[in-house]
């Protein structure tokens, strides 16, 4: 990175060499906390991303990466995780100047990389092949494991390391080749960490780096006739855009959307224990998370206990500077973001919503996007704000009588990413953990993760997992080989045997 006037000056990565787009257009980086532009990255063009993809596509066709042995892929990617952690500080530093997100949790995760690396690496050469039973004993039968070709990989401005770690980690342990468009919102992380992957043992062209805009960079890559998987990371409306350039190239589409995710809390809950997984689900990297558990249903008998729990818990987030060790909940990571949730709560304040704590900028804050976490109470589910995804801290809360009613208003939404059930009762928590529609249910706490788990969404939260041993199998082509074992010469193609 280079520094002029001030600001990073970013270049991309292709090819393995360090490019400027096309025509040298860039885009202004914004530090949400402050409003101040940081950094410019290349603003890539289409013939930029063709320039991409074609190195992608001759790295992995006349490359090493994927001819190379299964094991070597593995300890190339297990060394590689191994000089991450001496980067994590510096990579945690840059994503938080990037999107406001917490310090601590963006040098946690640029640490936590580094396993997600190691554990797809050492899964490299476990990607085994079947031999299935014949009809005949003359003939052998191979199912044999291939790399897909060249992987579009997209990620938005929230978590981009660790959500892009979970693309590149197992599609690079099953010999692929890659081009990773970050947001353009945030990618300064990412090219950060483009340089550590420029330094690896890794072959030029295995991995390349674009930025720019959704339009014209994102959907240049994704309708890509060379790039034969997309692994699609962001919101459904933007999916929607992703979906129909599938029919040109037939690329393989994994798509992991947003959420709008439930949590039921019963009468027999630790009200406390369920105040803090709430807080974590909710205000945790400031409610932007497709996971976060924005829509809280609670049991009529505990409804103003619990929710007066809720709300002295909100009210003790201390909300500021995201490098600090004190601050809880930084700012939101744009303008316009901040702008859409606050839109949406008014609509919602008008038809009847009300809002119990927050509801817009905290009190005394004059510059960055910061939004109080927020807290309202609604009769029904038709608000927007049930309804909508905010990606914010804004929690919406309904009362239930029965578990029949708590099941039908938790899979009221057309998302269905995640879900939490707060309760001491092990057979209702099971039974609410099998209704609900999602792909990740927590019971009794939020948030806690690990890449053994797969994770992905249900309806409009999305299809395909991420995560997981079998993430590595989602970047293969299975292929099936017959060979005739007779010794005998070529048989007569007229006689059934
Ligand atoms: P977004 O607007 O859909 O953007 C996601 C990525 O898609 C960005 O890199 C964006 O680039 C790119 N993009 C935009 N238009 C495109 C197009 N026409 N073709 C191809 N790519 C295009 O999402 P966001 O607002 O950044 O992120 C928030 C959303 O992501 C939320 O819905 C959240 O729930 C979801 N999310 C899901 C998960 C999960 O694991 N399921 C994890 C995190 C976030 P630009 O930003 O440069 O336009």
């Amino acid at each position: 990175m280079a520094i002029s006037e001030g600001r990073v000056q970013y270049q991309m990565l292709i090819g393995g060499r360090w490019r400027d787009a096309e025509g040298g257009r860039t885009l202004p980086s914004v530090n949400p906390a402050t409003e101040e532009t940081w950094a410019d990255i290349p603003d890539a063009s289409v013939a930029d991303v063709d320039t991409a993809v074609k190195a992608a596509h001759d790295a992995f066709e006349s490359g090493p990466w994927r001819r190379m042995s299964a094991a070597e892929r593995g300890r190339i990617l297990r060394r590689f995780a191994e000089r991450i952690p001496a980067a994590a500080e510096h990579l945690g530093r840059t994503e938080t100047i990037d999107t406001g997100k917490l310090f601590r949790e963006t040098r946690w995760q640029a640490g936590n990389v580094a396993q997600i690396y190691d554990f797809y690496g050492g899964l490299a050469d476990k990607l085994m092949g079947e031999i299935p039973p014949a009809g005949s004993d003359q003939t052998l039968q191979l199912v044999v494991r291939e790399p897909v070709g060249v992987v579009a990989a997209i990620v938005p401005w929230n978590s981009q390391l660790h959500l892009g770690a979970y693309k590149l980690a197992p599609a690079l342990a099953a010999g692929n080749t890659i081009v990773l468009k970050p947001s353009e919102e945030a990618s300064g992380a990412t090219l950060e960490f483009a340089k550590l992957l420029a330094e690896s043992d890794l072959p030029p062209g295995v991995v390349n780096v674009v930025t720019g805009g959704g339009v014209p960079c994102g959907q240049a890559l994704t309708s890509h006739p060379l790039v034969r998987r997309i692994s699609f990371t962001g919101g459904v409306h933007t999916a929607r855009k992703i979906i129909p350039n599938t029919a040109r190239n037939i690329a393989r589409l994994s798509l992991e959307l947003g959420g709008k995710s439930p949590l039921v809390v019963w009468e027999d809950a630790d009200l406390d224990g369920a105040a803090n997984g709430i807080t974590a689900a909710i205000f945790a990297a400031t409610g932007q998370s497709c996971a976060a558990g924005s829509r809280l249903l609670v049991h009529e008998k505990i409804y103003d206990d619990l929710v007066g729990r809720v709300l002295e818990r909100a009210g003790r987030i201390v909300v500021g500077d995201p490098m600090q060790p004190e601050t809880q909940m930084g700012p939101l990571a744009t303008r316009a973001q901040l702008e859409r949730i606050g839109a949406c709560l008014e609509q919602s304040i008008a038809s009847g919503a009300r809002v119990l704590t927050g509801g817009g900028k905290p009190a005394g804050v004059t510059r960055g996007y910061f939004f109080a976490p927020t807290v309202v109470a609604c009769d029904h589910q038709d608000f927007p704000v049930v309804q909508n995804e905010l990606f914010g801290p804004v929690l919406s809360v309904l009362r239930f009588k029965t578990e029949e009613e708590a099941i039908a208003l938790a899979n009221a939404s057309r998302y269905g990413f995640a879900g939490g059930v707060f309760t001491r009762d092990v057979a209702r928590a099971f039974r609410l953990a099998r209704a609900i529609r999602a792909g990740r249910i927590w019971v009794n706490t939020y948030r806690v993760t690990s890449m053994h788990v797969p994770f992905g969404g249900f309806k409009e939260s999305g299809y395909g997992r991420e995560s997981g041993v079998d993430a590595i199998r989602d970047f293969t082509e299975t292929k099936g080989i017959f060979i005739d074992t007779s010794g005998e010469p070529g048989a007569d193609p007229f006689v059934m045997r």
